[in-house]
């Protein structure tokens, strides 16, 4: 098990794009592992490789509750299929944009696949919390963040405060 540390914005490599995994290696498997140990100590709910400074299409994720049991998804290549009409806003936050939250509007529901830590390919419909989740994830792929989503007004307050927490570090 190991901790990694978590880039956060304005890090430039939060803003590049993320290579597709040609193979399922061990080295996955523990990058994988690594990374749902980092999110669980955050703590956080979802996690992509570029916030621990890996340009790889690798994010993991679990939505459950405080009183559930743990659900960790791992999503290798992860690639959304389909994306409803219908649209749900959540308030969200980012382990790489530390102690700020914005409400984003997304799509409800979302088609997914990837491929698990054992190369298998997997499809599966997620909805509420968990697409929105996956979609925060995936964007993270793209060098997208979620105030990359709101007003300039806004996401200039949030960079403005990150700046500041960083120089006082
Ligand atoms: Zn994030």
């Amino acid at each position: 098990m190991a901790i990694l540390d978590i880039l956060t914005a304005p890090d430039p490599v939060l803003k590049k794009k993320a290579d597709p995994v040609e193979e399922v290696t061990d080295e996955i498997r523990t990058l994988l592992d690594d990374m749902l140990d980092t999110m669980y100590d955050a703590p956080g709910i979802g996690l992509a490789a570029p916030q621990v400074g890996v340009l790889k299409r690798v994010i993991v994720i679990d939505v459950a509750g405080d009183d559930e049991e743990p659900a960790p998804v791992k999503m290798i290549n992860p690639e959304i299929l389909w994306a409803s009409d219908e649209t749900g806003i959540y308030e969200e936050g980012c382990l790489s944009v530390p102690k700020s939250f914005s409400e984003v509007e997304r799509p409800e529901r979302v088609k997914v696949k990837y491929l698990d830590e054992n190369g298998t390919a997997h499809e599966i419909d997620a909805d509420g919390l968990l697409a929105t989740c996956v979609q925060h994830e995936i964007d993270h792929l793209e060098g997208t963040l979620f105030i990359d989503h709101i007003s300039r007004i806004k996401r200039s307050m949030i960079m403005r405060k990150l700046t500041k927490m960083k120089k006082a570090d």
